[in-house]
């Protein structure tokens, strides 16, 4: 079903509706099975060569993923995407199906902990060599950039900082090194927020687990494709070359501009078997009928809180993009809806001890790492994301004793206030 002329808020409820409903039900099934019976052997040898679409085996296509898949694909006006069963593995299937031992990256210095341990540790250890700027900028990004360069890759607003990368001229690079620009696009919340592809980006990765469940209660991630890359320029024989494992068979000739996201699954799920199950993308599909409505009122409660924080005397900082104080304000305003997302961090006046006092004498906001769930999360980063961490790498992480990110849930925002102020009376200064 054609559906790109509706807007964000009919295609989060519509978009995937009817792809495996013939009986008209309005509920999604959730398809529990590992396997689907082939119609003959020559079916089944079909499906396996690629020249007829359709079910073999959970580990590649589902018939609630599909659903799932299509709706994802309609909200970023992609050409296709495929669910996998984590963010971190959107990240790595995305990358692998680029890059090849040999090959290189350039990515920003503000990535997710996950993706830059995966960077800097394990794609290393694969040949793969990851080059971080030293800053997000396109001027930064250029020198290192090369002919064996199979990625350039940032986050639409890096966590925990909340920088916004000025995504037009990081896309306005990619094209003309002729390289696929990738973006990590979670706090975007699939597309609502920030759009990427509306500013160069082919690549999309989004951590399901967060604004899209929205709920907490699942993993998931999701890669999307734009259809805008040309993959015909020598840089990619696994895309536009005989295939190893299709018996020569070209991707690209055989599924034009959406040959990417065809290679991420049937090579990458294949073979590296992240898959998500059927049930998670049922949560994935009932999380999105609600995006647009969360994420405003998450966005709304984020400017009154911190607000008050920054009003507060207890408190020394706030570090909030919607702030213009903030490095990412004018990006953020130009690249996100709401000039924000609904993170950001504060730091407490006090030591280590009144922090986590405080932390502990919160009653509804969650002592959590999570962002973009219902609950409202406070995340002490010293005492847990970067606890391993020595002195100098959490000063240069901008980390200190006293800091906190927040994350606003779907609570009344008052209460939340009335929450806040009742712990930051437990604590003398
Ligand atoms: C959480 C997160 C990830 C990793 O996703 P998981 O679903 O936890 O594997 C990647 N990137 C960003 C920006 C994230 O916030």
């Amino acid at each position: 079903m054609k559906k790109r002329n509706y807007r964000f808020e009919t295609l989060q409820i519509h978009a995937g509706l009817d792809k495996d409903t013939p009986s008209g039900a309005r509920g999604i099934a959730i398809t529990p099975t590992a396997a689907y019976r082939f119609r003959s052997c020559d079916h089944a040898a079909r499906l396996f060569e690629l020249s007829e679409p359709g079910n073999i085996y959970t580990r590649l296509q589902n018939p609630t993923t599909a659903a799932y898949e299509e709706r994802i694909a309609a909200l970023y006006g992609g050409v296709g995407a495929l669910a996998v069963a984590s963010g971190m593995s959107s990240v790595l299937v995305a990358i692998l199906s680029l890059a090849q031992q040999g090959d290189n990256i350039v990515a920003s210095p503000y990535l997710y902990g996950g993706t830059y341990n995966l960077f800097r540790t394990t794609l290393r250890k694969l040949g793969i060599d990851c080059r971080i700027a030293p800053t997000p900028s396109a001027d930064d990004f250029a020198p290192l950039v090369d002919e064996r360069t199979r990625a350039i890759y940032v986050e639409s607003m890096g966590n925990p900082t909340c920088d916004v990368p000025d995504l037009e001229a990081l896309g306005r690079l990619a094209a003309e090194k002729d390289v696929p620009f990738v973006v990590d696009n979670t706090f975007g919340a699939a597309g609502f927020l920030c759009n990427p592809f509306d500013w160069g980006a082919n690549i999309v990765v989004d951590s399901a687990t967060k604004w899209i469940n929205g709920h907490g209660t699942a993993m998931g991630g999701i890669i999307v494709d734009g259809g805008n890359y040309n993959w015909a320029n020598g840089k990619f024989p696994q895309i536009d070359g005989p295939s190893e494992g299709y018996h020569g068979l070209n991707l690209y000739e055989t599924f034009g501009n959406a040959a990417f996201i065809v290679k991420c699954r049937v090579d990458g799920l294949r073979d590296l078997g992240c898959c998500p199950s059927p049930f998670d993308s049922y949560l994935m599909l009932i999380g999105l009928e609600t995006l647009s409505l969360r994420v405003k009122h998450e966005v709304e409660s984020t400017w009154r809180l911190a607000e008050y924080c920054r009003n507060h005397p207890k408190v020394k900082n706030v570090s909030f993009v919607g702030f213009e104080s903030h490095p990412g304000y004018e990006n953020a305003r130009k690249y996100y809806r709401y000039g924000s997302s609904a993170v950001f961090t504060i730091e407490l006046k006090g030591t280590l001890e009144s922090t986590v006092r405080f932390v502990e004498s919160l009653r509804l906001a969650a002592n959590m790492t999570m962002i973009g769930d219902s609950i409202t999360v406070v995340t002490h980063p010293a005492s847990t994301t970067h606890k391993q961490l020595g002195e100098a790498d959490l000063k240069a992480a901008g980390v200190t004793p006293t800091l906190l990110r927040i994350s606003l849930g779907l609570e009344n925002v008052e209460d939340l206030i009335a929450d806040f102020e009742q712990a930051f009376s437990c604590v003398e200064e």
